[in-house]
């Protein structure tokens, strides 16, 4: 028997589990009324690049940081990434700055290389690679799933789905656009899917603009956009060599540029609390 509606959804559905899950990580909270900034390089590229990095983006606000280690690129010739002495430096970075690191898992087979990185994290080509989430739902880390390019939103639920089915309850949702017939940018960022998954599930939700975007001055304003729709947090490319960057470069905020957009969401967000409160 084909199951739908709400059973689909029988661990990430709001319906079972009416309160908002919050994901803890090494003293960070992923929902439950925080909002969460994660920063950092497309892919980590040398110690002097990440270190940098991740000191300017603390400083700036941010209290995760991201880099790539495994990078699935759409050409087999891109740079793929320095794999686990790629690891090696975000660590380092990481613990430098006191900051937790999430980083990209595209296999399996790489699991004893992510032991000591903080949330692992799903990328949009392998939103529905069920081998890969089912073994991310045998492990005791929290899971930031990206959605695929051209997955629904019910897709993505049913990807969360094959990961608390497992038993690891501990999953982030990410808006990262998606493909529509429009050119002028890289993906269409799909806002509205955050109040959406907002209603659907418990999980917590967060936006990653740059990727949706595809060009470093757009970034800011669909920041500003996924707070006031809801969000739980952002994931914001930065590099303060965007011209030389070995990844999506043209899509990197500089650290001064983060530092604005960090200091705007903290307004908005005392303006918002304001009217939680009933004064306006
Ligand atoms: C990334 O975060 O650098 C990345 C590859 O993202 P996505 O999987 O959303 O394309
Ligand atoms: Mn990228």
């Amino acid at each position: 028997m084909e199951i739908v509606g709400d059973e689909q959804y029988r661990c990430a559905g709001r319906k079972f589990h009416p309160e908002d899950t919050v994901v803890e990580v090494g003293g960070v909270r992923f929902g439950g009324g925080s909002f969460t900034l994660i920063a950092g390089p497309c892919a980590v590229e040398n110690e002097a690049q990440i270190c940098t990095i991740a000191e300017r983006v603390k400083a700036h606000g941010a209290v995760m940081l991201r880099g790539g280690a495994f990078k699935p690129r759409t050409s087999p010739y891109a740079f793929q990434g320095m794999g686990a002495a790629g690891l090696e430096l975000l660590l380092k970075a990481g613990n430098r700055a006191g900051l937790p690191i999430v980083s990209e898992i595209t296999d399996a087979a790489q699991l004893p290389l992510f032991e000591k990185v903080d949330v692992l994290q799903v990328g949009a080509r392998n939103m529905q690679n069920f081998a890969l989430l089912k073994c991310l739902g045998r492990t005791d880390k929290p899971i930031l799933l990206k959605r695929g390019f051209s997955a629904t939103l019910e897709e993505l639920l049913l990807s969360a789905e094959y990961i608390m089915s497992e038993g690891n309850g501990r999953v982030i949702l990410c808006e990262r656009g998606i493909r529509t017939f429009e050119p002028c940018t890289r993906g269409t960022l799909d806002i509205l899917a955050v109040p959406v998954l907002k209603k659907l599930t418990h999980l917590p939700v967060i936006v990653d603009p740059s990727h949706a975007a595809g060009a470093a001055d757009l970034v800011e304003p669909m920041c500003l956009a996924a707070m006031a729709a809801g969000a739980d947090g952002l994931l914001v490319e930065v590099h303060d060599e965007p011209q030389n960057a070995l990844c999506d470069g043209q899509q990197s905020v500089t650290s001064e540029a983060f530092r604005r957009i960090s200091r705007k969401i903290k307004l908005m967000q005392t303006a918002l609390k304001q009217t939680e409160g009933g004064d306006a």
